[in-house]
């Protein structure tokens, strides 16, 4: 496995690999790797000939005041599992690499960013977008590998790519989860151990979305009524939303028909955690 630290590096191994036939699977990440992201690899050994991950926590997506400087950043050990994995490249480039002028050239999606965790997170998607369409210029993948853990993100990206030509496929891996159903996060890093049981509400509470969907409730308001319950059950844990959307344009629906996109954002400790589920109305 080789690791490039530099574009010129990156472009030359990538290049390599194309003359040779491969198709380039990129998996993009800011590291502190965990069962979620080598699903993500592993989808991309199948998918593709040649597989690189990026390691980059990426400054432009942070907030002030969020969590840039105490993000996780264990580069020996995710370069192990990378190796494990049977990862061609790591690209791990410097903040200079990607943004060598402070005067930053946006890629902004407008629109499907302003909704769910776009309302807390204003600049976040913007700072999303311009480091993957930089990813996607400098590696030229065939295919990009991103989770449904994120499904927003998932949506903006996928958007950006249709409206700017972008020559790649997006494919969306299933959210890893832990045995009790939490979804498994770099951030979970954060929680205490009585942090780590109420999290597991979060999961439950999108389970009772799907039951109640499935056995015929479409109304939305009741939904999130009974959902917010749940997770009232912990006195730790802080709604940011609760939104059962339309999966395309992630504007709020006020009954389920069809399939939806039920998304939580909480707060627990100092942790903000994300999750989701794709509900079907006519199973
Ligand atoms: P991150 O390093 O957290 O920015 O995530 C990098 C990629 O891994 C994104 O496409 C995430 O959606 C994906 N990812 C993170 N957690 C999970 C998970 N539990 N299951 C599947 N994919 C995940």
């Amino acid at each position: 496995m080789e690791i490039a630290k530099t574009i010129e590096s990156i472009e030359a191994l990538v290049k390599t690999a194309k003359v040779a036939g491969k198709r380039i699977g990129l998996v993009p990440t800011m590291g502190a790797l965990h069962i979620g992201h080598i699903s993500l690899i592993e989808a991309a050994k199948k998918q593709t000939e040649f597989v690189v991950v990026s390691i980059f926590v990426n400054p432009t997506q942070f907030g002030p005041g969020e969590d840039f400087e105490k993000y996780p950043r264990p580069i020996e050990d995710d370069l192990g599992i990378c190796k494990k994995a049977g990862v061609d490249i790591v690209f791990a480039p410097t903040p200079e690499q990607i943004y060598p002028s402070e005067n930053i050239e946006w890629v902004n999606v407008e629109k499907l960013t302003e909704t769910l965790c776009g309302k807390s997170r204003p600049e976040h998607f913007r700072g999303v977008t311009t480091i993957c369409a930089r990813l996607f210029n400098i590696v030229a993948p065939d295919m990009a590998f991103f989770g449904q853990k994120d499904a927003q993100q998932t949506v903006v990206i996928k958007k950006m790519v249709a409206d700017l030509n972008m020559p790649l496929k997006i494919v969306v891996c299933p959210t890893v989860r832990d045995s009790d159903g939490l979804a498994v996060s770099s951030r979970n890093k954060y929680l205490t151990d009585e942090q780590r049981k109420d999290a597991t509400l979060i999961y439950k509470s999108l389970q009772k979305c799907r039951e109640l969907i499935e056995s015929g409730t479409v109304d939305v308001e009741p939904i999130i009524a009974q959902m917010r319950s749940i997770l009232e059950q912990a006195s730790s844990i802080v709604i940011e939303y609760i939104s059962i959307v339309d999966t395309q344009t992630l504007g709020a629906i006020n009954r389920v028909n069809g399939q939806a996109l039920v998304a939580i954002a909480v707060k627990i400790g100092t942790a903000r955690l994300i999750d989701n589920i794709l509900v079907d109305a006519n199973r």
